[in-house]
């Protein structure tokens, strides 16, 4: 049975969720705030499978909350409840952490959905974790058929494997949330050539609505960190001025 922990102030909302995720099949314990989820998560490590967390809460609100927990190396799969879906919220709450993200109101069926699926693509990691990785499905830069799908791909001495998440490079390992991994395949993907904001924005995170675009150079900051060795002067993961960005498995002579 998997354990979701439900941080939600609102005590009305917060006890109809928890009776519907418990007819669901799951143990769902409530939090009526962010130090209070945090204590559990990080204190006492309760052993939770998923985390649903507000944003609107007193005190700390669930940006800082999931900007705490993953600073603290928690990975535990986030699924953000925002109520307002501005695109700035939504780039926010993914730039800390969230794994995905749902405006309130919803439809119960569609947060059940999206519990499913993050749940599944743990458990999907944890398979990979446990296989050979020959198992997983390698691709390198010369496949061009591999690089549609692929669980691991391996370029200038680095490797990214995107079931488990976990970027090595440099010598060390990270460990990359969802939406890094997400756009950072979505990169390799249309390796050498440039990918606009705007379609990175709608391939990546399904929004289409006008806005700043510029949010995304912060997830690009952070992957340039793990992945180049001088993340100033990048040579995998390039700009292109006032269009976009360029992934490149060799760096350009
Ligand atoms: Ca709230």
């Amino acid at each position: 049975m998997n354990d979701i922990l439900l941080v939600e102030d609102e005590e009305h909302l917060a006890r109809g969720l928890k009776f519907n995720l418990e007819a669901e099949g799951y143990r769902t314990t409530v939090a009526g705030d962010g130090e209070t989820a945090l204590d559990m998560l990080l204190k006492q490590r309760g052993d939770f499978d998923l985390l649903v967390l507000d944003v609107m809460l007193p005190g700390k609100d669930g940006f800082a909350v999931a900007t705490e927990l993953r600073k603290a190396s928690n990975y535990i799969p986030l699924l953000m409840l925002t109520a307002r879906s501005r695109p700035q919220d939504v780039l926010k709450g993914f730039a800390s952490g969230a794994d995905d993200y749902l405006p309130k109101p919803f439809d119960l069926a569609i947060l059940l959905a999206r519990i499913r699926s993050l749940l599944r693509r743990r458990d999907w990691g944890r398979t990979l974790l446990n296989d050979p990785p020959a198992e997983a499905r390698v691709a390198e830069p010369k496949d061009a058929d591999a690089l549609r799908e692929f669980d691991v791909y391996v370029f200038d001495d680095k490797q990214v494997d995107f079931g488990t998440l976990e970027l090595r490079a440099n010598g060390k390992v990270f460990r990359l949330t969802l939406m890094e991994a997400e756009l950072l395949r979505h990169l390799i993907r249309n390796s050498g050539r440039i990918v606009s904001r705007k379609n990175i924005l709608e391939e990546v995170w399904g929004l289409h609505e006008d806005t700043d675009t510029r949010a995304i150079d912060n997830f690009i900051v952070r992957l340039r960190r793990y992945i180049e060795k001088d993340p100033a002067h990048p040579q995998h993961l390039l700009t292109v001025r006032g269009v976009g960005y360029r992934f490149l498995a060799k760096p350009e002579g």
